[in-house]
């Protein structure tokens, strides 16, 4: 199973994520959002933060059908895809994550012919805590 590894700045995003929420870490100064988590605000230079809750909803911004070779754990599931979500509420926040057919449904469970850039979809956990996407319309 592959299992996220956190670190100091990113363990909110994981806690959060643990309880089904989709966290994106803001600036508690001038409110800008940034993504991946990191002490500093590059906006402001402020260190104070906070965790602002984004409605999961998304488009497809960009996407990858990876080829060998692979780690062993992600070549027992090729073909898969990795897709590049831009939020919907922070159009400037971009997530890497898997497109699938359902929560904890494996990575090879969609096809990487039913992906396409500006397709709408939705975040979904698995049981971890593991952020991954379905399509908003299959
Ligand atoms: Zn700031």
């Amino acid at each position: 199973m592959l299992a996220p590894v956190t670190d100091t700045d990113g363990s909110p995003f994981w806690q959060y994520a643990a309880q089904g929420e989709l966290r994106i870490q803001a600036c508690a100064d001038c409110g800008e959002l940034r993504f991946p988590p990191r002490p500093c605000c590059p906006h402001c230079q402020s260190f104070a933060s906070e965790w602002r809750q984004v409605s999961g909803h998304g488009r497809i911004w960009s996407y990858v059908v990876p080829h060998p070779p692979l780690l062993p754990d992600y070549a027992a599931q090729a073909p898969y895809n990795v897709i590049v979500v831009e939020l919907a509420d922070a159009p400037r926040i971009r997530l890497v994550g898997n497109l699938v057919t359902e929560a904890g449904a494996p990575l090879d469970s969609l096809s990487p012919d039913r992906v396409r850039i500006g397709a709408r979809v939705q975040v979904v956990f698995t049981d971890t805590g593991l952020p991954q996407w379905i399509l908003e319309r299959p």
